[in-house]
């Protein structure tokens, strides 16, 4: 067990003398091999960290530190380090060294973090398990016949096991906050251009961003701090000042008007999870807080218009791993096309593949009016219905999966059953909304369930001081704790 409450805590403990930021580096380096396991990074950065974890002790000595001195952060193997391998989990990029950081990484390294190695994730952030890696599946901390849920599934599963203190993920349409709900830890999808993508390999650019997972609110708070911001190398980084979200966790004044869209309690969702999103709204009701039922009338259409465009975009992005300049290149081929067609066989995973192919059936002649410009207005159709909601209403709870972790290759043979996990997240990003998960609640089975919020555009304020008051009032449980 650490400790330590949270990053700033760490921080006090190492300047006052009670902590050495070595021995808690070396702490970390034994966990990862006691849980090998898990399988939870695909790298990790032994000598690097040691290295830092000297430097930056100096430093928080000397006062000289940076913000996030000392956190030790795993990074999803998508985000691109100098210098280190960034495989995207696949065989086609297996070989691949990044040519230049990503600027959320950049960020968390200026600030005197030390990221301790890349994470294990569904190829090209493509799964719900994170059993579509080519380094093998990674196991649910909490339960180990159980997936940790995907896409950055070695991300949640780092945080949840202290493999770290946080690591960070990619959410295309759920996978920081369905595997935060499934592990039993924190995970926040921040406003699309919150986060510049500047370095993180693409999936479906236009959904993708960048997010902690954290076993606390701060922490959540203070890497949102520090990664988010306008960045000229990523065009669709909002030019928007940052709020302090560090120092304004507690609500001033107003308590914030909660909604409640029945659309995300129907069919198909567990009645354990119900129970608890159940409860959580009723405790908040004996707290004076406003509960106000809001319609989101097109929430049965979010799959649907998520898998077309998501995977159009993909089928465009991937379009540039050929084997002609970098990556995997089949040696069984005689001419150019051959070799594009055998390199992109063998070196891509049959999710990623099938993904291509229904990306390019979408966006070919005959059917983009069909299917990519009518999931176009769809996607419309969804915010707007997220913008009628927010008049009304500060922030919406719901259930953030519609069932606990499930056992490895349950859903492997049936991708549609797995696309279904997704069903309550995948909206927040067709509307480019922020959401949180949080770590609510366990099932008679022991496994986590999580409570999902979600805000309006660049409102993450709001998603971290309701987080925060429902961490401090409903979930901490020593009172000592409750001083962070
Ligand atoms: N599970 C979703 C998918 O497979 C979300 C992935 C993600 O957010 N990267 O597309």
């Amino acid at each position: 067990m650490l400790s330590y409450l949270n990053f700033q805590d760490k921080i006090e403990k190492i300047k006052n003398g009670s902590l050495s930021l070595t021995e808690n580096i070396n702490y970390f380096l034994k966990r990862i091999e006691e849980n090998k396991k898990l399988n939870a990074f695909n790298f990790v950065f032994e000598d690097d960290a040691r290295e830092q974890a000297k430097i930056i002790q100096e430093k928080i000595k000397s006062g000289s530190h940076g913000r996030l001195a000392g956190m030790v952060i795993a990074v999803k193997d998508v985000l691109s380090m100098k210098g280190k391998p960034n495989t995207c989990s696949s065989k086609i990029l297996k070989d691949f060294n990044a040519v230049y950081t990503a600027t959320a990484v950049q960020k968390l390294i200026d600030e005197d973090a030390i990221i301790i190695g890349r994470t294990n994730c569904d190829e090209f952030a493509m799964g719900s398990s994170t059993e579509n890696s080519a380094f093998g599946v990674v196991l649910n901390p909490v339960d180990n016949e159980r997936v940790p849920g995907g896409s950055s599934g070695g991300s949640g599963a780092a945080a949840a096991a202290e493999l770290c203190d946080a690591s960070v993920g990619t959410d295309t349409g759920g996978s920081i906050r369905q595997p935060a709900a499934f592990c039993g830890v924190y995970g926040l999808k921040p406003t699309y251009g919150r986060v510049s993508r500047y370095g993180l390999t693409a999936f479906a650019s236009s959904f993708d961003s960048i997010g902690p997972f954290t076993n606390n609110v701060e922490d959540t708070a203070a890497i949102l701090q520090v990664i988010s911001g306008k960045d000229e190398k990523d065009s669709t980084s909002a030019n928007l000042p940052v709020p302090d979200f560090i120092n304004n966790l507690s609500f001033n004044g107003k308590k914030p008007v909660i909604g409640f869209a029945k659309e995300y309690f129907g069919e198909g969702l567990s009645q354990e999870i119900k129970k608890a999103a159940e409860e959580i709204i009723e405790k908040l009701k004996s707290d004076g807080f406003i509960i106000k039922e809001i319609h989101l009338p097109h929430t049965e259409y979010t799959i649907a218009a998520y898998y077309i465009l998501t995977t159009a975009e993909a089928s465009s992005n991937l379009a540039r791993y050929d084997g002609a300049r970098y990556g995997y290149r089949s040696e069984n081929s005689v001419s150019l096309l051959e070799m594009y067609k055998s390199s992109r066989t063998e070196g891509f995973g049959t999710e990623v593949k099938r993904r291509i192919m229904l990306g390019t059936y979408v966006l070919s002649a005959g059917y983009y009016d069909a299917y990519y410009r009518k999931a176009q207005k769809v996607r419309r159709l969804i915010k707007n219905d997220f913008d009628n909601a927010f008049k009304d209403v500060d922030l919406i709870l719901t259930p953030t999966t519609p069932t606990t972790a499930f056992k490895l290759g349950e859903k492997s043979s049936d991708p549609l059953e797995m696309y279904l996990s997704d069903i309550y997240t995948t909206s927040a990003n067709l509307a480019g909304i922020p959401g949180i998960s949080i770590p609510a609640a366990k099932s008679s089975e022991g496994l986590p369930i999580g409570i999902q919020l979600l805000a309006n555009q660049f409102e993450e304020m709001k998603l971290l001081q309701m987080s925060h008051y429902i961490q401090q009032r409903y979930l901490r449980k020593d009172p000592e704790m409750n001083s962070g």
